[in-house]
Order: structure tokens, then C-alpha cells, then sequence
């Protein structure tokens, strides 16, 4: 048995610190993997990128009429959505629920308050039926204020929308404030929100070991390690970080036939920035050769299951769930997409499978180094390490590059594109 579950635990708790896309705390954490690679005895690349980031300088919400429930609620405001006049957007309330047809039917020129975050379908929705404002309700009913926090989020609809664009307006409740607010029975309601939005700075890191025999075809591994907001995203995703570091060192001494290549995602919380980046930075030759994407996303806890989302043919199904029967590790696979880097390679034709083991206290301040445990660190990182020894060592790949229908469409409906585009 290594202590590869001990060292990446270390790692994680070196990591434990917000480090959101752009911020100096994700350039400290990128410093960090790159002199843990230098001590392995590798000699790293980084690839910078320019990343759309915004800053909210107001952002409120307070009812008008009936002015007698002239209630104000805390708020936070969504990032590249749009801005109001600076005095504010003044109009009709209504309750839109999840956005149904019926409701929405009723919301052109009104200010809705809805149950989710807006999807890039149900953003595309309000645009068509002339929606002014939106207020998405976050968290749950029974948050505890002292130990939750109000989201910030962006919005995410296949582009950035720019200060200067006028997208709609949007800004988060919390779902206590949106239940109070439904009680009063608000007829018109405003809010304003002021933003600006700006390009900053986030980057990969890549290494290289190169493999003793088919050296066209590459195995890549990917994790990011920026974080969201609130959270020191020990689980989500230092622990994904970590356990690539200890994968290449295992393949450092041990070269497998095929090249392995490990890319540290920046940017991937602000909408898989970093491997978007480094998909289109590959020219046609190079991208050719990678034969298959490993990424690793949430790792770590002691109470969880472990599963892999296979973007790639099915056999890749079979072969994981043959190796997890064969090396006694608990695995639930299915064919689909996952919500992270892996997403950005099958999108490029890059076979993809994501490992992930499940865990509480994700995207929040509960995210912090003590969650995590050596010994489900190691699971994840044993479970990687024999996918990557059959696959790495087999004398044709047994993985054809292709992505099925049944994966292309997700892929388009998560990238917010129609069929085709
Ligand atoms: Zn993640």
C-alpha cells in the first residue's frame, strides 16, 4: 500500500483557501502545484488565459406597492447578466416558480422571482417573453444565516454578457427573504444592479511523462483547482488537484507504454474556462493523439459512493466497471456528461470519463480541508491508477475516439448551443 492517500491529504490541507478564477489565491494555488512538481522531479509548463470577470458595485431589491409592505431584502447580484439605470428598474412582481410556459406567458415587462438558477433554455425563455428582471432564490428555507452564505453567481448562457450588452438583470435571494416576500404579497417591486465587467487572469498547469512505446497516443488527465466564492473547495476540487499529483508521481517511476499528460484546470468554477482554453490551444495533430480524457472532480470524503460519468462509448463502461469488480473498489458508472472539465474534451471529440466521489458540503464555507480523509483520498487515487495501468498498458487502446449521439446532445444542451452549431 502507498500513502499516496496521506501525502495528497497534505496537499489538500496546503490548498485550504478560497481560490477563486483570477484571484491572487488561484495564481498562490497554481505556485504551489508547480513546486510540488518540481520536487517530483518534473518540469512543468504553464498556459495563461484571460478569463471575463465582473464586480458588483450595487445591487438591492426593495418592494414599492403596497407600499405599507415596503420590504428590503439582502441580496447579491449576478455577474455578466446586465445592469439597470442607475435609479433602478421599477415594475410589476410576479412569481414564475420554475419558469413554466403558463407563468411566463403572464411576465413580459415584470420583475420575476423565480425558484432556480436560470438555465441557458430558461434565460433564452425570459428573453423572448420581454422579462425585465429576475431574482433567483438560493439555498434552502431552513439556512441558518450565521453559517450560510448568500451565493454569488454569474450567469451562464454560452456567452459572457458585457456591462454594456443589457442583458436582463438578475440578482439572488435567499429563499427565507423569498418566502417573506411571497407572504406580502408584493404588487411592484424594484431592484438595481450596477456591474462592471472587466478581463483578468487565470492559467493551466501542464506535465508531461512520456510513455515507453505508442507515443501518439496521450492519456490526459485533468482537475481544477480554483475554487467559488465562500469556499476553500478542499473536497471541490484541491482533492481532484491532489490526487494527480500523486498519479504522476506513481508514473514518473513507472512509465506506462502510453504518454501522460496532467493539465491543472484553472477558471473551471466561472464555466470550464481553463479547459476550454487548453482544448482550443491543442493544434489538430496534437489533439488527434489524445486518446482519452481521466479527470478528477470532488474526491476525498470518508461517507460516499465513488462513480464514473463516461462521455465516451460504452464499452468504456463495461471496462470500468470490470476493473472495479476485479480490483474491489465500489464504482457506480453511467454514459452521460458531467459538469466539469471532462465536458470541455468530449466537446473537442476527446473520449472522457470523470471520476467523482460523492460528499456533502460542496460550493459552500462548509467546503474545508476537514471534511477530507486520507484513506477516501486513496480510493479515488487507487481506483485512477488501475483505470490508467490497463488502459495505459494494453497493447491497442481499447477505446475508440468517438462520442455517441447520446453524449453529443448533452454536450450541446450544456454548452447552450442547438444541435449542429
Ligand atoms: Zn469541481
Amino acid at each position: 500500500m502507498t500513502d499516496a492517500g496521506v501525502r495528497a491529504f497534505e496537499m489538500v490541507a496546503a490548498l485550504d483557501y478560497e481560490r477563486t478564477a483570477g484571484s491572487p489565491q488561484e495564481a498562490q494555488a497554481a505556485r504551489s502545484i508547480v513546486s510540488a512538481l518540481h520536487s517530483i522531479g518534473l518540469s512543468p509548463h504553464t498556459q495563461t488565459f484571460e478569463i471575463p470577470l465582473y464586480q458588483i458595485t450595487r445591487a438591492s431589491f426593495s418592494v414599492t406597492s403596497p407600499a405599507s409592505n415596503a420590504l428590503f431584502f439582502g441580496v447579491t447580484g449576478y455577474g455578466h447578466s446586465g445592469n439597470t439605470p442607475p435609479e433602478g428598474l421599477e415594475a410589476p412582481f410576479i412569481y414564475i416558480e420554475n419558469g413554466e410556459d403558463s407563468l411566463l406567458a403572464q411576465a413580459s415587462g415584470c420583475i420575476a422571482l423565480l425558484n432556480i438558477h436560470p438555465t441557458p433554455t430558461l434565460y433564452h425563455k425570459m428573453e423572448a417573453a420581454n422579462v425585465a428582471g429576475f431574482v433567483s432564490i438560493s439555498g434552502a428555507i431552513d439556512d441558518d444565516r450565521r453559517s450560510t452564505d448568500l451565493e454569488r453567481r454569474s450567469l451562464r448562457i454560452g456567452r459572457h454578457v458585457t456591462s454594456a450588452e443589457g442583458g436582463i438583470p438578475g440578482l439572488c435571494i435567499r429563499a427565507e427573504d423569498a418566502a417573506r416576500l411571497l407572504a406580502a404579497k408584493p404588487k411592484r417591486c424594484k431592484i438595481i444592479l450596477q456591474q462592471q465587467t472587466f478581463f483578468g487572469q487565470s492559467a493551466n498547469i501542464i506535465a508531461d511523462i512520456p510513455g515507453t512505446g505508442h507515443s501518439e497516443e496521450t492519456i490526459l488527465f485533468s482537475a481544477h483547482y480554483d475554487s467559488v466564492p465562500f469556499s476553500h473547495g478542499s473536497y471541490d476540487n484541491a482533492s481532484g488537484s491532489a490526487i494527480l499529483l500523486e498519479l504522476c508521481r506513481f508514473f514518473k517511476d513507472n512509465p506506462l507504454r502510453r504518454p501522460c499528460r496532467f493539465v491543472w484546470c484553472g477558471a473551471e468554477e466561472i464555466g470550464l474556462e481553463g479547459s476550454r482554453h487548453y482544448a482550443r490551444s491543442l493544434s489538430p495533430d496534437s489533439l488527434r493523439q489524445i486518446v482519452l480524457n481521466i479527470n478528477i472532480d470532488l474526491a476525498g470524503q470518508l461517507i460516499g459512493v465513488n462513480h464514473a460519468v463516461v462521455s465516451a462509448e460504452e464499452s468504456l463502461c463495461h471496462i470500468l466497471q470490470f476493473l472495479a469488480a476485479h480490483s474491489e473498489i465500489g464504482l457506480t458508472v453511467r454514459q452521460g456528461i458531467f459538469p466539469s472539465d471532462a465536458s470541455s474534451f468530449a466537446d473537442v471529440g476527446i473520449p472522457a470519463v470523470t471520476l467523482y466521489r460523492t460528499g456533502a458540503g460542496g460550493h459552500s464555507r462548509k467546503d474545508t480541508a476537514c471534511l477530507l480523509h486520507p484513506l477516501a483520498l486513496q480510493k479515488t487515487y487507487d481506483l485512477a491508477l488501475e483505470l490508467t495501468r490497463y488502459l495505459g498498458d494494453s497493447m491497442v487502446f481499447p477505446v475508440s475516439r468517438a462520442i455517441p449521439e447520446n453524449v453529443r446532445q448533452p454536450l450541446n444542451d450544456y454548452f447552450a448551443r442547438t444541435a449542429g452549431s
